[in-house]
């Protein structure tokens, strides 16, 4: 047996009876580890769960393409009319992800987020209108409901009888979630009143089921969550926002004033509202991912043909390198996307005890190469894609929440780095206790890392044990290589940050920022070297272009992982932050030509 071989049989042994569905590969790869039990295979559909998924991909299809003109028109108006909501009813698209014993359709979450792509490949509102209803709004029932709760709300949601709005953010309390000021208040029957606004509430102004975050300053913890009827006295939600983009979809304000909740709606135990609220984005995360990746699909469809039909200089432009760059490009970018969106639905599905820190990349690199495919889409149609006629500005307006709205790439580029080191730190075992309180909740805990400064743990990882170049097909044994040494390059990164920077980590956000793009790259790529090397190996063009398309990904990813690494030893992050500093203190840009001299 030859050493590669030796060492993954080695890993797959350990990965099942040490690692098995409790590790976080991507939190794995910061102490040098790829778990190839989580990654390899590919996973697969049952075909059952197939035949249901081209069933209803048909019927999104068939529906959307009718209402093509019309998505245009309600984008202008900015709202969709109540007709269009009760088709979505009746099409079953709020009932997606409900057990079928409560009325729903029962699809797993990979099933559900390639239904969002569906959708989304048609207009980015209609896939949102179902995505806040099941992806957040509801999510919180499912995860965390009692069956009476789930009884008496399932079945209205399935049928979209009720349609649901996820309630975290308020005036004042954005990406710092813990801030919230709604307050509930217990009475002496163990109901709740609620006083407080939500604002930028998707589905507000159409939803009739809201799960609320309020602070109940209660023991045990000051956020609890739950399920409010918009019956109940006292819900009111405000004027509909005057957006960017996703234009048709309901945005308002959701008001709460001495609202009556009953003992019965307090969704999950009290005082853990904070922990429902994170488990729901992160469980909701590929539905957003589905959502971006379908966007994507339409853009390199219109790119292509726009490239293809506009002649200039005598020539098809699809005939430009530049042009067929951006097309590369988008496409590596959409393949890309597509592969981690899909693994990360499959460890949600296969009961990965966490897989908050997959889920974060895969919504970050989802996102903003929806926001790169659309701006690069646009380029292609140029002056035919600014104007209102074609729907390339709609398409690059609507991308544009994608890296905002749950959570922001800089927020989850924090969480990614944090939570990865937070477990790297947790092999300096006598430390790991000190490290676990800041590390639960790392967003929530800056500036608490107890000192662990001048520790190594590099040493007392397992580098090396898990071998992926004999997993991966023959043609892509160098793209695996790639992988393996900067997997150790990324131990190695964040043994530098630990020792370098101790407690004060938590506000080293350029060399955070550095070490999630160096975790975003290695999951995302290993993520398409799996996916190609579980593909039958054929004679096809679409097989050959697969490879390519890994072998692109890897070594782009490859320059930029060097670009990083290299940036944590030598850069200019302190004139960066100097600029910075002088330009608040300007309030703005002071130099000006006309005094130059
Ligand atoms: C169209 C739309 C729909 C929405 N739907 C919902 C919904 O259904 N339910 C809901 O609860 N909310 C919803 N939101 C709110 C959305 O989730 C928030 O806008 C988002 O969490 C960011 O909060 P913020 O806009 O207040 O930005 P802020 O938190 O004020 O952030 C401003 C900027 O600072 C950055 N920043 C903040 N903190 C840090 C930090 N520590 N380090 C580095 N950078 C930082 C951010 O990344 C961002 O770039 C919606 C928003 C929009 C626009």
């Amino acid at each position: 047996m030859n050493t590669a071989a030796a060492a993954i049989r080695q890993t797959d042994t350990q990965a099942t009876t040490e690692n098995g569905r409790d590790k976080s590969p991507a939190k794995a790869l910061f102490c040098g580890q790829i778990v190839r039990s989580a990654l390899w295979p590919f996973p697969g559909i049952e075909p059952a769960q197939k035949e249901m998924l081209d069933m209803i991909v048909d019927s999104v299809d068939r529906f959307f393409a009718d209402t093509q003109d019309d998505f245009a028109r309600w984008d202008e108006a900015g709202e969709q009319p109540e007709e269009f909501v009760e088709a979505l009813r009746e099409l079953g698209l709020f009932g997606l992800i409900i057990p079928e014993e409560y009325d729903g359709i029962g699809l797993s979450n990979a099933g559900y987020s390639r239904i969002l792509q569906q959708a989304s490949r048609y207009d980015s509102s209609a896939s949102l209108t179902i995505g806040a209803h099941s992806s957040i709004g509801m999510k919180g029932l499912l995860l965390f409901g009692t069956d009476e709760q789930k009884k008496r709300y399932l079945p209205r949601l399935a049928s979209g009888e009720l349609v649901a709005a996820y309630c975290l953010t308020e005036p004042g309390s954005g990406s710092d979630a813990a801030s919230i000021q709604t307050k509930a208040v217990k009475g002496d029957d163990g109901s709740w009143t609620l006083n407080g606004e939500k604002t930028w509430i998707t589905n507000g102004s159409i939803a009739d089921f809201f799960t609320v975050f309020a602070r109940t300053d209660s023991e045990g913890g000051k956020i609890s969550a739950f399920l409010v009827e918009r019956e109940f006295p006292g819900v009111t939600t405000g004027q509909k926002e005057d957006k960017m983009g996703i234009r048709a979809s309901s945005t308002t304000s959701v008001n709460f004033s001495d609202v009556k909740v009953p003992a019965e709606n307090l969704l999950g135990e009290e005082g853990k509202g904070f922990k429902i609220g994170m488990a729901i984005l992160n469980n909701g995360r590929t539905g957003l991912g589905g959502a971006a990746v379908g966007g994507m699909k339409t853009c390199i469809a219109l790119a292509a043909k726009q490239a293809l039909e506009r002649k200039q200089f005598g020539r098809s432009i699809s005939e430009f390198g530049m042009i067929k760059q951006k097309i590369s490009d988008m496409t590596v970018d959409c393949f890309a996307a597509e592969s981690a969106v899909w693994m990360v639905a499959h460890y949600i599905d296969s009961g990965y005890a966490d897989y908050s820190t997959e889920a974060a990349i895969s919504k970050v690199f989802a996102s903003e190469a929806m926001t790169r495919c659309a701006s690069e889409a646009l380029q292609i149609a140029a002056g035919s894609g600014y104007m209102k006629e074609l729907p390339y500005e709609r398409i690059f307006r609507d991308s544009r929440i994608l890296t905002i709205f749950e959570g922001t790439s800089e927020i989850l580029r924090l969480f990614i780095a944090l939570s990865g080191i937070k477990d790297a730190g947790q092999i300096l075992r006598e430390l790991g206790p000190a490290v676990e309180d800041i590390f639960n909740h790392p967003i929530k805990g800056f500036g608490l890392l107890s000192d662990y400064a001048g520790r190594r743990f590099t040493n007392v990882t397992s580098i090396g044990q898990d071998r992926i170049v004999g997993a991966v097909c023959e043609e892509l044994r160098d793209e695996a290589l790639i992988f393996e040494k900067y997997t150790l390059e990324m131990a190695r990164m964040t043994d530098v940050l630990l020792r370098r920077h101790g407690k004060s980590i938590v506000d080293k956000q350029f060399a955070l920022q550095r070490a999630a793009n160096v975790a975003i790259d290695l999951f995302v790529g290993l993520c398409v070297l799996s996916r190609v090397s579980s593909m039958t190996p054929d004679d096809s063009r679409q097989y050959r272009q697969a490879l390519a398309i890994a072998k692109l990904f890897s070594h782009k990813a490859k320059r930029r992982m060097n670009r990083n690494l290299r940036a944590m030893l030598r850069n200019e992050d302190e004139l960066a932050k100097s600029l910075a500093d002088y330009i608040y203190e300007a309030e703005g840009y002071p130099w000006d030509t006309l005094d130059a001299g």
